[in-house]
């Protein structure tokens, strides 16, 4: 918005071009805002952003897709079908768990074929498996359908909840429930180690994010053809039809604030845009510390941002190979790589804040689904794992420590891929360092402010700011939270609290009920 490509309309001003950022300019623009979203990135999707190296196209960050109809509802919102814009692909197996042992777990949509897996394991855990998937979709029904897609901004709302909390132990983590249905360890970790998708602690996480499990029953594993960048472009696409516009290389340095009011955007360059209502999809650290550091807080304030916890950070290497067709048959999509602990390491993750000598990976393989991926006979890969943030006492020093710990990582992985390291083509780290400069992500945490029960829902940064009229929130900072799905609801919550614009761009989509 250079020059006021729409004079007179009401302006919504969207800060950051990550999932949550897009989906919310989705939302208003179909509400009949003029909308400019700002990203100091050169691309869309954020951390689901793509980068190329040597003919590889790697897919930074989300790679596994659940509960589609998110994007289902949020195109249909905006008056368009997802399914003709993105070619989504559901996989069988979901992925593949793998210990030190040599035991192997398939993770599958089948409820048959998952009863014999955890049967192959450990045939006396097979009745807690069928309890546990009603456990699971008990809390889904309640932790996802309902408080994970309306606003949770008023305290009247958590306590109206809060008997369901009592009902559901939302007090007991995630791990502590598997752990009351499965006897195997093992098992334990196969249907617990899902809150660190999204930077939470399955020995602390509230054990409603077992809900996890349902989803992939009900629902599904996907994959994005051209990976989640492509579901970030045509999202690009549908806010520049609606008449919106989406702008890379302009970082916001502040929030204009007049009164109480938010009333545009300053950037890093000096210009100031301003706007009707702002919403921010930077992390709600960095909206609160940075972008709002002139203007009084009364609830976000330093100290008590101090004292937030922080998401785990992430070390990923992503690699190409080349002439690697037909090579390591039995290694899928998506397989998880564990190392000889799990508690401990998490614990090292999350609580001291040490760099383990151990490691379990996260092994991304696209190129099994995607041609488009790398170059003919090649594959293209990402390991990643989950490292502490950079606010502990003893923080990393990985200007010293990525090349070292990218050898650990390849070693490990030899197991997995041997013989991979003579067919390198291409190779990129991210460490958690990248995190905090690219993404502005305070302390490089991989996934914002961890979600643990006090500060989830309304404990949370608020999608209507606490600080500022006409102020937003949305993405993996606020309610409900991080993963895809979560900051496509929380653009959902977002349209609910926005009021309709006083002189609309357009006339307010009607979209028929389904
Ligand atoms: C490696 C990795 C793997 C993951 N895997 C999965 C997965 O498989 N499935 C899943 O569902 N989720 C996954 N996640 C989580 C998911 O990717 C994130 O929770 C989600 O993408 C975050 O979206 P967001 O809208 O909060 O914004 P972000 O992606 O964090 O984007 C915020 C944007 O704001 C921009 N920005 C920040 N400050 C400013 C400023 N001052 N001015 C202008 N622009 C600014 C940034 O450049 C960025 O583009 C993964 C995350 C990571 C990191």
């Amino acid at each position: 918005m250079l020059t006021d490509t729409a004079p007179g309309a009401s302006r919504a001003i969207v800060i950051g071009a990550g999932l949550g950022g897009l989906a919310s300019a989705m939302r208003l623009g179909a509400k009949g805002y003029a909308v400019t979203v700002l990203d100091r990135l050169d691309g869309p999707g954020g951390r689901g952003s793509a980068i190329t190296e040597a003919g590889h196209r790697f897919d930074l960050g989300p790679t596994i897709v659940t509960v589609p109809q998110v994007f289902r509802e949020l195109w249909a919102a905006c008056g368009r079908d997802f399914d003709a814009e993105v070619d989504l692909r559901p996989l069988d197996p979901f992925y593949e768990i793998r210990w030190p042992d040599g035991a192997r777990f398939a993770a599958r949509q089948d409820t048959d074929a998952m009863r014999a897996e955890v049967a192959r394991l450990s045939p006396t855990d097979v009745a807690g498996f069928e309890r546990f998937l009603v456990d699971s979709e008990r809390r889904y029904r309640f932790g996802f359908e309902d408080l994970g897609r309306r606003p949770m901004n008023r305290l009247k709302d958590l306590i109206a909840v809060l008997p369901t909390f009592a009902r559901l132990r939302a007090d007991r983590s995630v791990q502590a429930h598997a752990a009351r249905r499965f006897r195997d360890p093992r098992l334990q970790m196969a249907f617990s180690f899902h809150p660190l998708f999204i930077g939470g602690d399955p020995f602390r996480v509230t054990s409603m994010y077992i809900l996890v499990s349902h989803l992939e029953k009900a629902f599904g594993v996907h994959y994005a053809i051209g990976g989640v960048a492509a579901i970030a472009e045509a999202m690009v696409r549908v806010i520049r039809d609606q008449g919106g516009e989406v702008i890379y290389g302009a970082e916001a340095d502040e929030i204009a604030i007049q009164g109480r009011r938010a009333t545009g955007v300053r950037l890093t360059d000096g210009r100031a845009l301003p706007a009707d209502i702002v919403v921010s999809n930077a992390d709600a650290g960095h909206t609160y510390d940075r972008l709002l550091r002139n203007h009084r807080r009364r609830r976000w304030t330093g100290p008590r941002l101090r004292r937030t916890r922080w998401s785990m950070s992430l070390f990923v290497w992503y690699f190409g190979t080349r002439g690697t067709a037909g090579m390591w048959p039995d290694v899928g999509h998506h397989t998880i790589v564990n190392g000889p602990r799990y508690g401990g390491l998490v614990r090292d993750i999350f609580r001291r804040g040490v760099l383990a000598e151990d490691m379990s990976l996260y092994l991304h393989r696209p190129s099994v689904t995607d041609p488009t991926v790398a170059p003919d006979g090649g594959d293209t890969f990402y390991a990643l794992s989950p490292v502490p943030h950079l606010g502990h006492a003893r923080a990393v020093d990985w200007q010293a420590e990525a090349e070292p710990y990218r050898e650990k990582v390849a070693k490990v992985l030899e197991k997995t891929l041997p013989g991979f390291q003579a067919h390198l083509s291409a190779s990129r780290v991210f460490t958690p360092e990248t995190f905090r400069d690219r993404y502005l992500s305070p302390h490089g945490a991989g996934f914002s402010i961890e979600p643990r029960i006090l500060q989830s829902a309304w404990f949370r940064p608020h999608n209507v700011s606490e600080e500022a009229e006409g102020l937003y929130l949305t993405g993996a900072g606020t309610h409900p939270g991080a993963g895809l799905p979560g900051v496509i609801s929380s653009a959902e919550v977002l349209e609910q609290l926005v009021p309709p614009p006083a002189r609309p761009l357009a006339p307010p989509l009607k979209v028929a009920a389904e």
